[in-house]
């Protein structure tokens, strides 16, 4: 199938970029691969709207993978960015505006007492991996099929996000040595974490867990499992760490966290935080961060971590989250929740719309999707045709089954009525969509 003449400047522009970046992306889901056709090459953002090299504008969801909780170029942030940027853009010493974003974590999650700002997820669950084992002396780590903690090496083992939608079990380049202390387990199945334990006595530094897993997918932890899990860790000397990245600042005012009330030794966050730029942090219980050096022992560093325009835009972002934004969030991701669940029952296309706060996907299944394995049957090849159809109509979705779409408080009415009018016939197109299995 192909859709290359839906946008033959994005065309152009992906030939060049294959020629000088590794399949002409700078992250791999970015390449539609899953999908097909054409990655859009986008130019501008405005609010909801996303406008492509070729002029043509579709409403966002995906809002960055997370981050645009307010839309794009939002007034305010985009001023806290130019006058940030007006005063220079990097001093390699501390400054006011890190402090300020710190505090500001630090007074939404209760857990956070103190806070190191880094510049990627992928940084904030390394430092939190490496502290934890700094912290208890111990070299193994849990994680979960299916969650995602960035392109970490020691947890790249069964991850979802792009290692989901290409269906790699691991990746070459991580060594039996960066991985084999790495054990994983199904998620939701805390018997699975109590066997793990007892197997390795005195030898786990820390169970590592989406706080809500949004990149298989969305599969909410079932009732109790993240207590569970905070339980067994403090029962077996090991830390308890939840990775916030996706879930942080955009579930609540505090995250996750602000959801279930299940207090973390740490935490990590990004997306949200850094308003669109490069700013991401981890944090928890004060006795734990002051292993971080130059406090402690244990070293970890950035020569741009807490960088001021970054800084700046997440602090401008975070101050404009209020209770009113949230409930904005959450009413505009529950009117597309209906509208999907609508077309799609219309056409008679099993299904499930799986929710997490304001963050939700479509799994097509008529069972409950509880893990991994779960998720990997659904008929993903029936997305191929939903999505591109969306596409056609203007709307912008993940371009892959096993993502979490985003919104806004910027998706008005208007931009609801558009999705509204697309659904249909994407419906449609999953309805005839024939293809066996899983198409990742
Ligand atoms: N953790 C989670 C839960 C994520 O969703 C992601 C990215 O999608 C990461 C960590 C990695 O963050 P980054 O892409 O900023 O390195």
């Amino acid at each position: 199938m192909s859709y290359s003449y839906e946008a033959p400047v994005s065309q152009a522009l992906f030939d060049r970029a294959s020629i000088v970046t590794p399949g002409g992306v700078n992250s791999p889901v970015r390449a539609f691969r899953a999908v097909g056709g054409t990655p859009r090459f986008m130019v501008s953002g405005d609010g909801p709207y996303l406008t492509d090299a070729d002029g043509r504008d579709y409403v966002d969801l995906v809002c960055s993978w997370g981050p645009m909780i307010l839309g794009h170029a939002r007034p305010e942030v985009i001023e806290a960015v130019q006058a940030a940027v007006a005063r220079g853009t990097s001093f390699g010493t501390p400054g006011e505006g890190e402090v300020a974003l710190a505090e500001e974590i630090v007074a939404r999650v209760a857990p956070v007492e103190q806070v190191r700002l880094v510049s990627s997820g992928t940084e904030a669950t390394m430092s939190a991996i490496r502290l934890a084992r700094g912290f208890t002396g111990r070299a193994k780590i849990v994680k979960f099929a299916g969650c995602y903690h960035g392109h970490v090496d020691a947890l790249l083992a069964a991850a979802g996000s792009g290692v989901a939608t290409f269906g790699l079990p691991d990746t070459p380049g991580v060594t039996g040595a960066q991985a084999g202390d790495t054990v994983v387990l199904p998620y939701n199945d805390l018997a699975a974490v109590r066997e793990a334990f007892a197997a390795h006595p005195g030898e786990i530094a820390c169970v590592i867990t989406e706080a809500s897993p949004g990149n298989m997918g969305v599969v909410p932890p079932r009732d109790g499992f993240n207590a569970g899990l905070k339980e067994l860790c403090a029962a077996n000397g090991a830390l308890y760490i939840s990775d916030e990245v996706m879930t942080g600042f955009r579930t609540s005012k505090a995250g996750w966290y602000g959801i279930d009330g299940v207090a973390p030794d740490l935490m990590t966050f990004g997306k949200v935080m850094g308003g669109g730029f490069p700013a991401a942090a981890f944090g928890g219980r004060a006795d734990v961060m002051a292993h971080l050096a130059p406090a402690g022992p244990v070293y970890q560093a950035g020569t741009l971590s807490g960088n001021p325009v970054a800084t700046a835009a997440g602090l401008a972002q975070l101050r404009l989250l209020d209770d009113a934004a949230y409930a904005k969030v959450d009413a505009v991701s529950a009117e597309i929740r209906a509208l999907v669940t609508d077309a799609l029952r219309k056409e008679g296309v099993a299904h499930r719309v799986q929710t997490a706060g304001n963050m939700f996907s479509v799994f097509f299944t008529a069972d409950e999707v509880r893990d991994y394995e779960d998720a990997k049957r659904q008929e993903a090849f029936r997305y191929t045709g939903f999505f591109h159809s969306m596409l056609a109509a203007g709307v912008y979705l993940p371009p892959s089954a096993f993502e979490s779409w985003f919104v806004s408080t910027a998706h008005d009415d208007r931009a609801v009525e558009r999705v509204a009018a697309a659904l249909p016939a994407a419906a449609r197109a999953a309805a005839e969509a024939t293809g066996t299995g899983v198409s990742a």
